[in-house]
């Protein structure tokens, strides 16, 4: 176990983690750092988040391996450039336990209700255990409730049918006659994962993808023996010029639908599909309509490969039903199938919910997000103190590094908390003005992204504005670096008449 330095002065708080992925194991790393008090609930019965849910064949992460680890804590011992999932939930475990926060997890507990009274916040499990904690972090991660398509007659399927996140590796797939719903990157890797196993696999593609191609080079053992002896090695690979340049690009191309940089994109994976799928009625069934980058981008070096394998066949007919032995399409055309593989997404607002979470004077989180989830630059959010979200609403996403955003928000998060630690605040919560500006900022750049070019996605609100960080990278890391503390209302503060219910800005 590494032994972390404490780094905290004045109050000690105790914090609440919810969840045990990325981010919450990153939390309870620097709540160790910090000398703090801690414990991290998890719902299930290990660490990893989605690294734990997801396990389908193929599951990859498309952020180079070792970018998507933690700042601090290189791995020499990737065995690609992107990493395969399983070996990305172990690392995640083995962080947890060389940083000694294996012993503050307890799992398979899910909150059920965290509470706002008196100043701190009270929580309790479904489990009937209760915790009390001045600061929640809700790491709970953003794709984790499985949307399961509602097609007709999906129940009376007689074989085994299972959502991508809830993979049954007891299913035989062997020689079997698979369909798979769904074109997102989920649907992808599997696709690409099963094409020479399955007798036969039908895609039921819905929308085409544009595919950025890529490769999946592995490190050899002469590299990661060298990254081991000399870490500096890996720290010049999370920042090559060229990946900085690449990410740079990439932001430029997202955050304007009108730039030069997405222009090049558009270029690359149109050239990707002429080049690598010979045959223009296949081809034309693999034109998308929209705009590259409109739905987050599916990076696939083997896909165009695959679905030209004898036994892939892209299916592009509406579905009209599901019949005990297989599909039935809308044109009548019938697919007979042993196994249905459901890779159609996940309910993208749901966030910390169905939790309840009640702030102060009783406002309820869910009431508070009715129309859409709103965060303070994506961390925290008004009427709830000291209560911080990393990887919550309106973050960057989409072919970013989670890893580097969780990290971003817990320093940002870390520095409003140093008010209440030195006795400026009992807690600390944004103004509701603070968000409002926010929002409407957020949402009219929102609509020059290249996610509001005119797809459906995941992206999307229930209004078609894209739940996403509008901005450029250098924007958010200035935006974290440096928290706007005026914009905050410090609750507990005393003032001069010794009031210390009241409540004052941060800048006063
Ligand atoms: P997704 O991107 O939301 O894709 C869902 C797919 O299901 C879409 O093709 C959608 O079609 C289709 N679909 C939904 N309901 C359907 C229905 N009733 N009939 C037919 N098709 C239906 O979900 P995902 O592929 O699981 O990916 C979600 C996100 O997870 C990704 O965008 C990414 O952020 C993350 N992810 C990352 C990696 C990685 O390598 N890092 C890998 C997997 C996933 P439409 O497009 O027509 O709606």
């Amino acid at each position: 176990m590494v032994e972390v330095e404490s780094g905290s002065q004045g109050r000690k708080l105790r914090f609440v983690i919810i969840g045990a992925g990325m981010a919450g194991v990153l939390a309870g790393i620097k709540c160790k750092e910090r000398g703090e008090e801690f414990t991290i609930y998890e719902k299930g019965d290990k660490v990893g988040g989605t690294w734990r849910e997801n396990h389908y064949p193929g599951l990859a992460c498309d952020t180079p391996a070792h970018t998507y680890s933690y700042s601090f804590a290189h791995n020499p011992d990737w065995s690609s450039y992107f990493a395969p999932g399983p070996e990305i939930r172990e690392y995640f475990q083995a962080m947890a336990d060389r940083y000694g926060v294996s012993e503050h997890i307890v799992f398979n507990a899910e909150i059920a209700e965290c509470r706002w009274q008196e100043g701190r916040w009270h929580i309790r499990t479904k489990d009937g255990r209760s915790d009390v904690a001045d600061v929640i972090v809700a790491a709970t991660g953003v794709l984790h409730h499985p949307k399961i398509a509602d097609i007709p007659g999906l129940n009376s399927f007689a074989g085994p049918y299972f959502h991508s996140a809830r993979w049954d590796h007891s299913v035989e797939i062997d020689g079997k006659k698979i369909g798979v719903i769904g074109t997102g990157s989920t649907g992808v890797q599997i696709v690409s994962a099963l094409c020479k196993r399955a007798g036969k696999l039908v895609h039921f593609q819905r929308s085409p993808q544009w595919i950025m191609p890529s490769t999946n080079p592995p490190y050899s053992e002469a590299q990661r023996a060298a990254f081991r002896a000399d870490p500096t090695l890996i720290d010049a690979e999370r920042n090559a010029p060229e990946a900085l340049a690449r990410r740079a690009r990439f932001t430029a191309a997202i955050i304007d639908k009108d730039s030069p940089e997405l222009a090049e994109i558009e270029a690359i994976v149109a050239k990707n599909l002429q080049d690598s799928v010979a045959d223009p009625a296949l081809r034309a069934k693999l034109t998308p309509n929209y705009r590259a980058a409109c739905k987050r981008m599916v990076f696939s070096g083997d896909y165009y490969r695959s679905v030209q394998e004898s036994t892939v066949y892209i299916e592009t007919g509406a579905i009209d039903h599901v019949e005990p032995s297989g599909i039935r399409m809308k044109d009548g055309t019938f697919h007979e199938l042993d196994v249905i593989a459901l890779a159609t997404g996940f309910h993208a607002d749901r966030f910390v919910r169905p939790m309840t979470v009640i702030g102060e004077n009783g406002e309820d989180l869910s009431d508070f997000w009715s129309e859409r989830p709103r965060a303070y630059f994506a961390v925290t959010v008004p009427h709830f103190p000291n209560f911080f979200l990393l990887n919550g609403p309106t973050g960057p996403v989409g072919n970013f590094s989670l890893t580097d955003i969780a990290e971003r928000q817990w320093e940002y998060s870390d520095q409003l908390l140093n008010l209440v630690r030195e006795g400026k605040a009992q807690a600390i919560a944004p103004s509701m003005e603070a968000l409002l500006d926010y929002e409407t900022r957020r949402k009219a750049a929102a609509m020059n992204t290249v996610f509001a070019s005119g797809c459906s996605s995941w992206y999307l609100d229930s209004e078609g504005v894209p739940q996403v960080w509008p901005w450029s990278y250098p924007y958010f890391l200035d935006v974290m670096a440096n928290p706007r503390f005026e914009d905050y209302q410090l609750i507990g503060a005393a003032d001069d008449d010794g009031d210390d219910e009241k409540k004052s800005s941060a800048a006063g």
